[in-house]
């Protein structure tokens, strides 16, 4: 097993944003990440897990470790349940699912990325968290290098939280799905009405890691706030406040992470000014 050196985190990462990861491996298979895994830690070297890059911001400075992207995209369809590995992607398994007419994942028709770093974040949209849908997560314990599985409990979600985010020694392996069988053409046209309703509100057109941040409970949502305080279009070199979604910031030419965290600075500063609330930023730095 060969780790490449010196790869632009640039181009896995939605955002177009960031330097070099020292060492870089694409795990195609649960055996090969784990040996990945094991060779990284006999060579004391750090390791981020890189799903599809759509939530993430890369440093200028790169990252000095090892950063494996987990690539392993196996996927059984039985009756209403879905067997998924980590790597892949939403897109896949939600045209795959709606193939055997079952339903519970329209929502997240748009979302790119990969089903691991949805359970990561519990990725949600038009009101629906992917833990919804959750039966099970096998993960493996970097720390122990044990396997197990996760009921959905275990994985302590709640809104865009989960065990994951706490305990970085968990890699997300495999889920398993429970959705419900339902009407092809009806799951259809949901799946086109969403991804039209995200052409509608989102920059599409530039790249962007999604909302920076998580919306607080009890609060209006993060890009209502930004927007109310007027900070839409604001900019620190090629980084951007959407002018159409402001809960996304864009790259809009070359921005560098540096730019990304001035700009969001700048935000949550404005927010706690203006409204006395705290902003918790949702998009995880590679560090
Ligand atoms: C245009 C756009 C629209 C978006 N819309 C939405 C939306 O509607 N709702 C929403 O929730 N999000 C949205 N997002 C954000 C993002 O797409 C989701 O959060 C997505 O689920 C992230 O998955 P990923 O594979 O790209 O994760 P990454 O960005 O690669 O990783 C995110 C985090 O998950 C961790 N991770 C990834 N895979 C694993 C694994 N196997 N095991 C352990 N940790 C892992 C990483 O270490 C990192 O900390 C959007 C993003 C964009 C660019």
């Amino acid at each position: 097993m060969i780790f490449e050196e010196n790869i632009s985190l640039k181009e896995y990462t939605t955002f177009k944003v960031g330097g070099l990861a020292k060492f870089f491996y694409i795990a195609k298979t649960k055996e090969s990440l784990i040996e990945a895994i094991k060779k990284a830690l006999k060579k004391n070297l750090p390791i981020f897990i890189l799903g599809g890059g759509s939530n993430v911001l890369a440093l200028d400075s790169g990252y000095d470790g090892l950063v494996i992207k987990i690539h392993h995209t196996k996927h059984i369809i039985q009756d209403t349940n879905v067997y998924a590995e980590a790597g892949l992607s939403l897109r896949k398994l939600i045209h795959d699912v709606n193939n055997e007419s079952l339903s519970g994942f329209e929502w997240a028709a748009g979302i790119p990325g990969t089903i691991g770093g949805a359970i990561y974040g519990n990725a949600r949209a038009f009101g629906v968290n992917i833990s919804d849908i959750i039966k099970e997560v096998e993960v493996l314990d970097k720390e122990s290098l044990e396997i197990k599985t996760l009921s959905k409990n275990q994985c302590q979600f709640s809104e865009k939280q989960s065990i994951f985010k706490k305990d970085k020694n968990l890699i997300i392996l495999s889920v398993i799905l429970e959705l419900e069988k339902g009407n092809e053409r009806k799951i259809k046209e949901t799946i086109e009405e969403n991804l039209k309703s995200r052409r509608e509100r989102q920059p599409l057109e530039y790249p962007s890691a999604g909302s920076i941040f998580i919306n607080k409970e009890g609060a209006e949502p993060s890009s209502v706030l930004i927007d109310k305080a007027g900070l839409k279009g604001t900019k620190v070199n090629s980084a951007e406040i959407s002018q159409k979604h402001a809960g996304f910031i864009i790259n809009t030419g070359n921005a560098g992470s540096a730019d990304v965290l001035e700009l969001i600075e700048i935000i949550k500063k404005e927010i706690k000014f203006k409204f006395g609330i705290e902003l918790e930023t949702e998009i995880q730095i590679i560090k």
